[in-house]
């Protein structure tokens, strides 16, 4: 039986939507189902980084990071404001219409790459069918040569805090409040609940957050990590490490929470709450029994590491499979599927994907850890470079962080770059583009770096991790 497109493509998220365009640039049929519906219940393509993460929560980052400038930093340029005024119902219409004109920019690229976009919900059966659950319409079967899963992840819920209206809400909740609560409780201090808290705390909240853990942000490099704690804790921002939430409860003045820690029981009562306790795979009804699609434990979809599954030509992409929950690391699959089945030998370098947080100062790092070199018995040396000596970082009065380069002993070769500061995620992009080409720290070292630029930290940590920084009185190697 003749299929009605080369490729079908479920979920119209970062990983979706990309591998769509790159399909219909290779000449490919393309279809894209997504059941996303925005506030007004209209249809909006771009999954969870357009429509409730990503993006909105960088709105809301900027948005607030330039009040909070205005009111605490801005004096220090010799500019006085007065009269600063606080509207944050205008600073969300703000947010939601970069999101709507972004999420109207993905439709618009599907009608200018010939694909089809079908706002409703799919689910795969055998053979390459999909059965199509229109927002508009009744449901129909269609069918393509290849199938590309990319139907993302959801906020994990926990029983101790099920959502309550907008009183405990998840991170797509607290990207909509329209006021600012007095006090703001967020249960987990990873990469979302971090941001959040940042904007809340900006606007004027007080924020607390409950860590299960005992280390914080496991996932970075411990220095980087232990000085960001500082600087975080010195902005105001309460952070309680190896604190685990037991219960919440909605009373009349709040929200009560019970939460555990070395030192026993204790109770907190906050306005309002975020539970920011992690993702997992959207994938429960993803497929039908017959299709028998193979999933792996947590619920992701099993993949190679070609994002093959189980079953031929079918493949699964972003965050519904194993790997990083970051968007371009979605799109760099969807890329890499679509090449794939055009023919061409594309696969994704997993080992140079950056990770941002988008604090105050930003985390940006790629590639390995102090703790995960040693863990590994790796020989390395680390370069270390803060932007206390970097005159542009001065020029703009934001000197906290630093930059760190670890380069194999042997090879020279970079095995991480950790970044602690302003801009961060901007500057990391250059850590990834010498991790990509293989280059050594010396490479870096010998780079030429334009004056007066943050990136020349970059420069001075790579000449660190060889004793021979410029600009610190006795360079850091270890
Ligand atoms: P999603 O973006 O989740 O898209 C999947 C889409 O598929 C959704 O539209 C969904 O409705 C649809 N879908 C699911 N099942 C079906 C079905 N059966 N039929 C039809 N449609 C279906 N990542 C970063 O890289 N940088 C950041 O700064 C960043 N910030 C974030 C901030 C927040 C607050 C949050 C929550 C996440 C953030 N992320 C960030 C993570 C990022 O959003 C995800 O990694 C990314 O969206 C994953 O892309 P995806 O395409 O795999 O899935
Ligand atoms: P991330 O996965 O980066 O979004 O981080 C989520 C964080 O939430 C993790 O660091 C978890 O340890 C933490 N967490 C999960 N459940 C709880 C809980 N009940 N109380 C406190 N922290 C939690």
């Amino acid at each position: 039986m003749s299929k009605n497109y080369d490729v079908i493509i479920i979920g119209a998220g970062p990983a979706g939507y990309v591998a769509a365009i790159r399909c219909a640039q290779l000449g490919m049929k393309t279809a894209c189902i997504d059941d996303w519906l925005d506030k007004e219940g209209e249809p909006s393509p771009g999954g969870t980084c357009l429509n409730a993460g990503c993006i909105p929560s960088k709105a809301l980052l900027e948005s607030s990071e330039l009040f909070e400038r205005m009111q605490k930093d801005i004096g220090g340029h010799g500019i006085n404001v007065k009269g600063l005024e606080l509207d944050v119902a205008a600073m969300v219409d703000s947010k939601d219409r970069i999101v709507g004109d972004l999420t109207g920019g993905i439709i618009a690229l599907f009608r200018a790459h010939g694909i089809e976009w079908i706002p409703g919900h799919g689910q795969l059966l055998p053979d390459r069918q999909v059965r199509v659950t229109p927002h508009k319409g009744s449901r129909h079967t269609i069918s393509a040569e290849h199938v590309i899963l990319a139907t993302g992840s959801r906020p994990v819920q926990i029983d101790a805090a099920p959502l309550v209206n907008d009183r405990i809400v998840d991170s797509e909740g607290a990207l909509n409040w329209t006021d600012v609560p007095a006090r703001v409780g967020i249960i987990g201090a990873g990469v979302i609940g971090l941001e959040l808290g940042s904007v809340w705390q900006r606007l004027g909240a007080s924020v607390t957050l409950l860590e299960a853990q005992d280390v914080f942000l496991a996932i970075a490099d411990q220095q980087i990590a232990k000085a960001a704690l500082k600087m975080f804790q010195k902005q105001g921002l309460d952070i309680r490490l190896g604190a685990l939430v037991k219960s919440t409860k909605v009373i009349k003045s709040g929200v009560q929470l019970k939460y555990t820690d070395a030192e026993g029981e204790h109770s907190l009562t906050v306005d309002r709450l975020i539970v920011a306790v992690g993702r997992s795979p959207h994938t429960q009804d993803i497929a039908t029994a017959e299709a028998d699609l193979l999933l792996d434990e947590g619920g992701f979809i099993h993949v190679d590491d070609k994002c093959c599954t189980n079953l031929p030509c079918v493949y699964a992409i972003g965050d519904a499979v194993r790997g990083p929950m970051l968007a371009h690391k979605g799109s760099e699959e969807g890329i890499a599927v679509a090449e794939q089945i055009a023919g061409q030998n594309s696969e994704v370098n997993y080992a140079a994907i950056a990770s941002v947080i988008y604090t105050k100062p930003e985390l940006a790092w790629v590639g390995q850890t102090e703790e995960s070199l040693r863990q590994a018995g790796v020989d390395y040396h680390s370069g270390v470079f803060p932007f206390t000596a970097s005159g542009r970082a001065r020029a703009m009065r934001e000197t906290g962080g630093m930059v760190k380069v670890l380069s194999d002993t042997g090879s020279d070769r970079v095995l991480g770059v950790h970044i602690l500061g302003v801009h961060a995620s901007e500057l990391i992009g250059q850590a990834v583009l010498a991790m990509e080409f293989d280059a050594s720290s010396e490479d870096i070292a010998r780079t030429i770096f334009a004056h007066p630029t943050l990136s020349e930290a970059l420069h001075e940590a790579a000449l660190a991790v060889d004793n021979r920084a410029l600009h610190i009185a006795r360079s850091r190697r270890s």
